[in-house]
C-alpha cells in the first residue's frame, strides 16, 4: 500500500501546484505516493464557511475554530477506517529532522494540519499526535511547512527517488554533510579557471570513495560539528576524522 497523506488547509490553491510538480508529482501520478488536500472550508456548517473567529481573552488577529478541522479528522478518519496519526504544523512544535522524516516514511498515513492567523484554537491538539515545526521562524501559514514535511518524508518511500543509493548517501543520512559534486564541463574558463578536482577524473575508484569521505568528514567538521556527536561513521571515516582533528 501506499503511503498517502492528507494536507488540511484553507488555502488548496497553495499547495495543489506543488504536489503536480517534480518527483513529488512523478510519484503522486505514478501511485507510489497518495496525497489529498482537504478544504478546510468544506467542513463548515455556516454559509459564510467559516474557519476562524476573534480570540478569547482578547488580543490581536483570529484564531482558526477547532469544530471545522475535528470535523475535517473525522471524515478522514470514516474514509480510513483506521485512528488517525495527526501532524500539526506549528513554530511551537518539536524541530523537524532528517530523523523524523525517515520515522514518518514508515507509516501508512498522516493527515497534516496547516495553521493560518495566529494559529489553532489550543482544544485542536486534543486531536493531535504530534506538534512539528520547520525552523525557528514564523511563516504566515502551514501550508509551506506542511509541504517541507511531505517532501521530506515521500523521498524516502521507496520508489520515489529514482536512485535509492542517493538517498543513503545524501546530507544527514548517516550524519555527515554530503560530499561536494561536479558536472562537466572539467574546466569553467575565468581567471583563474575553475577546474574539477584531479582526483574524480582519475578513474579510480578507490581514491574517489576516500576523497569524499574526507570531504564530507571536513565539510562537517568545518560546518556542523555539533552533527559529529552523534554520527554512525565507519572505520575509515572514523580514522580520517581523529587524523583531521589531530591536525587542527
Ligand atoms: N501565533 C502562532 C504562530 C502563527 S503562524 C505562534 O506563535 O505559535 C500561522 C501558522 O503558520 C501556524 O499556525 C503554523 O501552522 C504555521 N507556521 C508558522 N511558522 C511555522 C514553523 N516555523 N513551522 C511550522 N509551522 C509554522
Amino acid at each position: 500500500m501506499p503511503i498517502s497523506f492528507d494536507i488540511v488547509t484553507i488555502f488548496p490553491a497553495m499547495v495543489e501546484p506543488v504536489l503536480a510538480a517534480g518527483i513529488l508529482g512523478r510519484a503522486i501520478e505514478s501511485g507510489t505516493i497518495e496525497a489529498r488536500v482537504r478544504d478546510l472550508r468544506d467542513f463548515t456548517t455556516d454559509r459564510h464557511r467559516v474557519v476562524d473567529d476573534v480570540p478569547y481573552g482578547g488580543g490581536p488577529g483570529m484564531v482558526l475554530k477547532a469544530e471545522p478541522i475535528f470535523r475535517a479528522l473525522d471524515a478522514i478518519e470514516s474514509e480510513r477506517r483506521a485512528p488517525l496519526t495527526v501532524i500539526l504544523l506549528s513554530p511551537q512544535g518539536a524541530r523537524f529532522t532528517q530523523a523524523d522524516a525517515s520515522r514518518l516514511s514508515r507509516q501508512a498515513h498522516l493527515v497534516l494540519l496547516c495553521g493560518r492567523y495566529e494559529g489553532f484554537d489550543e482544544r485542536v491538539r486534543s486531536r493531535v499526535t504530534e506538534e512539528l515545526s520547520i525552523g525557528d521562524f514564523v511563516l504566515t501559514g502551514g501550508e509551506l511547512p506542511a509541504l517541507v514535511v511531505m517532501d521530506a518524508v515521500a523521498r524516502l518511500v521507496p520508489g520515489v527517488v529514482g536512485d535509492e543509493q542517493s538517498v543513503a548517501e545524501e546530507s544527514f543520512a548517516r550524519g555527515l554533510l554530503d560530499y561536494p559534486q561536479y558536472t562537466r564541463p572539467a574546466e569553467l574558463v575565468g581567471d583563474p579557471p575553475l577546474r574539477v578536482p584531479e582526483v574524480l577524473l582519475s578513474g579510480h575508484h578507490g581514491e574517489i570513495r576516500r576523497w569524499r569521505k574526507r570531504e564530507a568528514i571536513a565539510r562537517t567538521l568545518e560546518r556542523r560539528p555539533d552533527l559529529l556527536a552523534t554520527a554512525s561513521l565507519d572505520d575509515e571515516e572514523r580514522r580520517i576524522l581523529a587524523e583531521m582533528r589531530r591536525e587542527g
